[in-house]
């Protein structure tokens, strides 16, 4: 596989610069201006004009010898969660326990549960709104790793939350800075070009990014360093 970008020097991932869109960005429907997440008993402001589903690929990381593992974002209420392998769930989106299909009912009824099967896999994460998450360089480092290791045939991981803006674009936008040589500046632009222009939704998000990108770049240049 090709590493065209200048300065990639990443032993192990193809460079996500050379980005696979599969499907055009999203254009956006109408949705509703309100969203109330009864989870945590909070309102939360959703873009009215905005309803992602995360269907649509973002950017994909291929990992040599590796099927690619592609990355969408995702408005929580209109998630399709049938589109993804794994969901990195960054606000509350999901109950921590699944809900039965079958939540009532006679006993031959509430055995039928055992007959569904999840669609995906949910991984939660404690990701307060507008904050930054608590995790550095090496948990998305990690994270990737995981998804490699458990997704052999490669597969589409979607990222979201309440709004599918803030946490899920600064979620995206991790994992890219990560796994790519990309500014901070270069990786949002992008992921607000590709996914939503209202994606990464506070400074506290925007510093974090810099502060990653900073974090990789050491990284790299230790590893520049080694024989
Ligand atoms: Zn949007």
């Amino acid at each position: 596989m090709s590493r065209k970008s200048k300065g990639w020097h990443d032993r192990e991932w193809v460079d996500p610069d050379e980005i696979i869109r599969d499907l055009p960005p999203s254009n956006h429907t109408p949705a509703s201006s309100g969203f109330t997440n009864a989870s945590v008993g909070q309102s939360y402001l959703v873009h009215p004009r905005c309803s992602h589903t995360g269907v649509e690929v973002v950017f994909s990381l291929t990992q040599t010898d590796h099927p690619p593992l592609t990355f969408g974002g995702a408005t929580g209420w209109t998630l399709e969660p049938w589109a993804a392998d794994v969901i990195l769930d960054c606000g509350h989106v999901f109950p921590s326990k699944p809900e039965k299909f079958v939540t009532d009912g006679p006993k031959d009824w509430l055995d039928l549960n055992k007959l569904v099967v999840p669609t995906s896999t949910v991984v939660r994460f404690d990701w307060p709104d507008q904050k930054a998450p608590g995790v550095g360089l090496s948990f998305w480092r990690k994270a990737v790793d995981v998804l490699t290791q458990t997704l052999p045939k490669g597969g589409h991981i979607i990222a979201c939350c309440i709004g599918g803006h803030g946490r899920t674009g600064t979620c995206l936008a991790s994992i890219l800075i990560s796994h790519s040589t990309r500014t901070a500046t270069s990786a949002i632009d992008f992921i607000r070009e590709v996914h939503c222009t209202h994606a990464i939704e506070s400074k506290a998000q925007e510093d974090y990014l810099e502060r990653l990108a900073a974090a990789r770049d050491a990284r790299l240049a230790s590893q520049d360093k080694k024989p």
